[in-house]
């Protein structure tokens, strides 16, 4: 099923034209309404004439999170200020936040991309998306929520965390779609196992999954508990929030929206942009946002784009799983380690439950805290040997450092609303 089939089957010729058109158009509006690029075109030799094909735009130079925050809060904006409609803000860790801004137009292109990936899996009138993102100057709850309701879904705007009122309307209101972060996801399927609650009881049928990275273990362990599809949400405050690359029911990738994003692959340590199939840091130009239009903005998210054809017959190009940030890679021992890659493993072994923490003691020690399912409390100690010696020998496999591993009883680690925190580097703290 599609939303709008003629623009997400384009012919791929036509698409770049459409890109190319609204790419000078973007171009030509930022640098007349943005001091910010304005100051850019001002002092540089390419100008916007000279971008003639969509190759060109590898001329220009990139936008990053920190020219962002230099513009807070409105010198990025490109239209009067009456003509805004809606903030929201991205955070970060440090310093000031990013301010992202929506006029109506925007507002509504943000829901027609949602509308796009919901009916691309699957999703009917009749039902009901319960939100579990948070809601508020966060994109994720809000931008869901419209393009749910303009699709003409049930949305319960649930908000996460209070984890046996979210069971309750899940049955009450016979919830059938979960939005929802991974490892909330994880928590919400540890809390019904303890309560004794069958899944299949429930009317869930699919979740999307987005705002951090996981792998593809999460994927299936998610899967498999609740007996439901898990389709991957990739998105951006910067990029109007989700609805910017999605799976269909393929679930082999996330068909990124070319007619309203130009996606580029690029060394992150060069800036050279990288052939199809290489992986690399993703850049994104946004192509019909109205009140903040950015050029080449560096997402600092590893990817790579998957250039064949999907089955779904949709044209618009995959990106994979984000493999990691950029910054959020560290160094253990000269060894170069993305925290996905142990989640990857954790996941992988039947004995872990769903929650585990990396903390970077020294420059050469690691300590991975996991926790394990209750069943493995059985008072067996060499069960328990047996166990974190799997975990240590395969962890050391993947990321070719031993780290030391702690089993933790179930409950143990903190859980978070929003984005989970699995690293805590004590060497900066
Ligand atoms: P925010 O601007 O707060 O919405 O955060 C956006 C960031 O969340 C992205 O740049 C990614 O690093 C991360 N993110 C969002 N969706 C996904 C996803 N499906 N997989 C991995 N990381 C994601
Ligand atoms: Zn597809």
């Amino acid at each position: 099923m599609f939303w709008q089939k003629d623009i997400e089957t384009i012919d791929r010729k036509e698409l770049e034209k459409l890109q190319l058109k609204r790419l000078q158009n973007t171009i030509s509006r930022a640098s007349k309404n943005i001091p910010f690029y304005k100051d850019i075109f001002a002092k540089s030799d390419i100008k916007p004439k000279d971008i003639t094909s969509l190759r060109d735009i590898e001329k220009l130079p990139f936008t990053k999170t920190e020219d962002l925050r230099a513009n807070y809060p409105f010198g990025m904006l490109a239209v009067p200020k009456e003509k805004v409609v809606r903030l929201h803000t991205s955070s970060g860790t440090t310093g000031k936040p990013k301010a992202i801004f929506f006029s109506k137009k925007d507002v509504n292109q943000a829901a027609e991309l949602i509308a796009r990936c919901l009916i691309m899996t699957g999703v009917k009138k009749d039902d009901v998306l319960q939100n579990m993102m948070t809601y508020g100057l966060f994109t994720g709850a809000l931008v869901m929520h419209y393009g749910a309701e303009k699709v003409g879904v049930l949305v319960i705007p649930a908000g996460p965390g209070n984890t046996k009122k979210q069971i309750s309307l899940m049955q009450d209101f016979k919830t059938t779609t979960l939005h929802i972060t991974p490892s909330y996801a994880l928590y919400l399927s540890s809390v019904m196992s303890n309560e004794g609650l069958n899944p299949s009881d429930f009317s869930l049928r699919r979740a999307y999954l987005g705002s951090e990275p996981y792998s593809e273990e999460t994927r299936k362990k998610i899967e498999s508990f609740f007996n439901i599809d898990v389709y991957n949400s990739y998105g951006l405050s910067e990029m109007n929030g989700p609805g910017v690359a999605f799976e269909c029911t393929e679930k082999n990738g996330m068909h990124l929206w070319e007619d309203n994003f130009i996606m580029e692959i690029i060394n992150p340590e060069t800036g050279k942009t990288l052939p199809d199939g290489e992986k690399g840091e993703l850049v994104l130009t946004t192509l019909c946002r109205e009140a903040m239009p950015i050029i080449r903005y560096r997402t600092r998210d590893i990817t790579m784009i998957i250039p064949e054809k999907c089955r779904c017959g949709r044209t618009h190009r995959r990106i994979s799983r984000i493999i990691g940030r950029s910054d959020d890679m560290f160094i253990v021992k000269g060894v170069n380690i993305f925290p996905q890659q142990i989640e990857r493993v954790l996941m992988g072994i039947k004995a872990v439950a769903q929650n585990y923490q990396i903390v970077l003691e020294s420059y050469d020690r690691m300590i991975v805290r996991v926790e394990i399912s209750r069943e493995l409390f059985d008072g067996r100690v060499e069960h328990l040997v047996n166990l974190k010696n799997e975990i240590v020998e395969k962890l050391r496999a993947e990321v070719l450092v031993r780290p030391d591993v702690e089993l933790l009883e179930p409950g143990t680690l903190p859980v978070t609303e929003g984005k989970a925190v699995r690293v805590i580097d004590k060497r900066t703290l």
